[in-house]
C-alpha cells in the first residue's frame, strides 16, 4: 500500500482503520443515514485525496449511491474541500 506523503489535513491511518473496522462489524446491516453522516466528512476527504473510497468504506459508498440526501451532503463537502484547495 502506498501512503501519500502530504500531511495537510491528513487523518491518522489508525482512525481510518478503526472506522473501517466499525463499518465491517455492521456488514450484515444496511448502512444507515446516521452512520453515513458520522463519517461523510472523512469519506469526502478520502475521496478528495484520491483514495479508493470504494475499498475504504464500501458500505458508505453503497449508501451514497442509494440515498440522495447523503449523496448531496457528501457532494457539498467535496465542493467545500475543492474550494479550499489552494492549488
Ligand atoms: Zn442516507
Amino acid at each position: 500500500m502506498t501512503q501519500p506523503q502530504n500531511d495537510t489535513n491528513q487523518l491518522p491511518d489508525d482512525l481510518i482503520e478503526n472506522l473501517i473496522r466499525s463499518l465491517e462489524h455492521t456488514e450484515e446491516e444496511e448502512c444507515t443515514c446516521d452512520d453515513v453522516y458520522a463519517v461523510v466528512d472523512q469519506y469526502a476527504e478520502a475521496e478528495f485525496r484520491g483514495e479508493d473510497v470504494q475499498r475504504l468504506m464500501p458500505l458508505v459508498k453503497q449508501h451514497m449511491e442509494l440515498c440522495h440526501n447523503c449523496c448531496e451532503e457528501y457532494e457539498a463537502l467535496l465542493d467545500i474541500l475543492e474550494k479550499n484547495d489552494p492549488t
